[in-house]
């Protein structure tokens, strides 16, 4: 887009959403989390009148559309059978003079770093975007669990209780709203590509 005299960058954006209270960095006075975001009193006022409208229209307006609210850690078979163990992953590469982080199919030129304009980057390495942790009191592989990458995926687990319990004859949808987590490599554009 060609800058003009009324264009409104992101760092504009970000200071008026908190100064009226809708998104701060999260732990700011801690000096920020990259990639991190908080709704303040209007933003969380705002997002769950959204998030009623939505669930009004979707869920509750609907035959076809039952509710779910599931966990967010859910079995790590879950996401192996999913692919995402396997698949969910970026290529990305390291600058080694600026210390800049690049997305290798967001670069225009994988030999030049977008930051710096510099040619020394390492070799492109693949980035898993799940969120690992660890159930239980060990932290070993054998307990490793992942935040879920996607609020859809324990729908599909869940498809067969759900269509049981509510004798919903197919086609029929599940709705779910909630939190999912991606270990974005390079967080941007505010709360748009945000971890
Ligand atoms: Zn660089």
């Amino acid at each position: 887009m060609a800058k003009t005299e009324n264009t409104v960058s992101m760092e504009k954006i970000v200071s008026l959403a908190k100064r009226r209270g809708f998104v701060f960095q999260s732990s700011e006075i801690y000096g920020g989390f990259n990639g991190f975001w908080d709704y303040g009193p209007y933003g969380v006022r705002m997002k769950r009148a959204i998030e009623q409208l939505w669930w009004r229209e979707m869920v509750e307006t609907r035959d076809n559309v039952e509710g779910l609210d599931s966990t967010i850690i859910c079995h790590p078979q879950v996401w192996k059978a999913s692919g995402h163990l396997d698949q969910f992953s970026d290529e990305m590469c390291d600058c080694r003079d600026c210390k800049s982080r690049h997305r290798v199919d967001m670069m225009e030129d994988t030999k030049v770093c977008s930051d710096c304009g510099g040619g020394n980057l390492t070799e492109p390495r693949e980035f898993n975007l799940m969120m690992k942790t660890f159930v239980g009191p060990v932290a070993d592989e054998e307990n490793t669990a992942y935040l879920r990458a996607e609020t859809c995926q324990p729908i599909f687990v869940d498809f067969h209780n759900v269509r049981v319990a509510t004798r919903q004859k197919l086609p029929f949808g599940i709705a779910q709203i909630g939190k999912a987590f991606r270990n974005e490599i390079n967080p941007r554009n505010f709360t748009f590509r945000s971890r």
